[in-house]
């Protein structure tokens, strides 16, 4: 069993994120033994009847919270984001004329469109990095290539703490998003998107796992037998996600986690109205005290996920850092591009520990201005 005084239970680190004390709990015992199958976790097959209906079921709650209608796949595949960032381009940009409509708006969509142009032409049609990336696009600020063999963007900027808080786009161009960051965080509606892909190790589970999700029509647009099995869509669809040997542990932990959303939380609804009160309760301390903590991204693209704020200077940031630590919160530290402080408020992460963080800087305030 964990402490009572767990310390993960104040671990804002911006990934590998905080989890669930229920979930776990359950990997604890299921690294001695998984209770239906008598073995260790860590030694179950991959071809065992057991992980087969692991990794259906996961897809199912997947479908389930989503809301995902039939003529999606879902799949597990690994290579996080990143490989996304390229496999995605690869398969449908590779050869094209047209180019692909990106938006940079941070850190990671940056990582995006340098991988993106290695493989076809692409347009970056916002450019955030003027602006220091602290806001995003408004919708008379974009205008879309209809001809576009798809749109990419990311709907959470893990590192500047920016987040869409609606869908944009065509319906009549592929929207392909990276929402590594805030996947499983709110309620969609995600029919308007045709590939969503998220790694785990944010709100989901540890690294090693990303969960894809395509549209069966863009799909049928991918090549066949162009590229590399891995790297085939349709190949890791014929094999269930299971084309080599999957991370066995990383697929629990996240169907575990899947678990915990529908039965613990209540559902994606649920889930929403939790982390919406957690970001609202941090940001109003932000902008009760913004003579002291200086919050960075524009207010209506704020982040729910990850709430980025600075100090006046950089050694009041780190005496803000050091006496975090000293108080048991972990993983304040700002992105190592930006610095500065970044409180990551995944699902994982309890209110009472929100609750925490914010009497914890009220009193670091007052101590510092006494
Ligand atoms: C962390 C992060 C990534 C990087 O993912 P890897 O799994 O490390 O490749 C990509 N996109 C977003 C939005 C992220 O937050």
């Amino acid at each position: 069993m964990l402490p009572p005084n767990d310390p993960n239970r104040h671990n804002f680190s911006g990934g590998p994120g905080a989890l669930p004390r229920s979930v776990l709990e359950q990997l604890q015992e299921a690294i001695g033994a998984v209770p239906e199958v008598g073995l260790s976790i860590l030694g179950v097959s991959h071809r065992s009847d057991w992980f087969a209906a692991v990794v259906s079921e996961l897809e199912a709650n997947i479908r389930q919270l989503l809301g995902l209608p039939e003529n999606y796949h879902v799949l597990f595949l690994q290579g996080g984001a990143t490989q996304q960032f390229s496999m995605a381009p690869m398969t449908w940009l590779r050869g094209k004329k047209e180019a692909a409509d990106y938006l940079q708006t941070g850190y990671w969509s940056s990582k995006a469109i340098t991988e993106a142009a290695r493989e076809g032409p692409l347009r970056v049609l916002w450019h955030g990095e003027a602006g220091g990336f602290r806001r995003l696009p408004q919708d008379e600020e974009l205008e879309f290539n209809p001809a576009a063999p798809y749109l990419h963007y990311v709907s959470n900027e893990t590192v500047e703490g920016l987040q869409f808080h609606r869908i944009i786009g065509r319906d009549d161009i592929p929207r392909i998003c990276d929402m590594s960051s805030d996947f499983l965080s709110a309620t969609g509606p995600f029919d308007k998107f045709s590939l969503i892909y998220a790694h785990a190790q944010k709100n989901l589970g540890p690294a090693g796992v990303t969960v894809v999700i395509i549209k069966d029509q863009l799909l049928q647009d991918a090549p066949r037998d162009r590229l590399p099995a891995f790297l085939d869509y349709h190949q890791q669809i014929a094999a269930h996600s299971i084309l080599n040997t999957p991370p066995v542990f990383a697929i629990y932990t996240v169907l575990l986690v899947t678990r915990w959303l529908r039965d613990e939380i209540g559902g994606l609804a649920a889930m929403a109205e939790i982390n919406a009160a957690k970001a609202a309760a941090l940001y109003r301390l932000l902008d009760d005290h913004d003579d002291f903590y200086i919050p960075r991204a524009a207010k209506a693209d704020r982040s729910t996920m990850n709430v980025v704020f600075n100090l006046q200077s950089r050694q009041r940031e780190q005496a803000f850092l050091a006496a975090a630590e000293a108080a048991g919160f972990s993983g304040l530290g700002g992105h190592r591009s930006i610095g500065g402080i970044r409180a990551s408020l995944y699902n994982g992460l309890e209110r009472a520990a929100v609750d925490n963080l914010i009497d914890f800087m009220a009193d670091f305030r007052r101590r510092s201005l006494a």
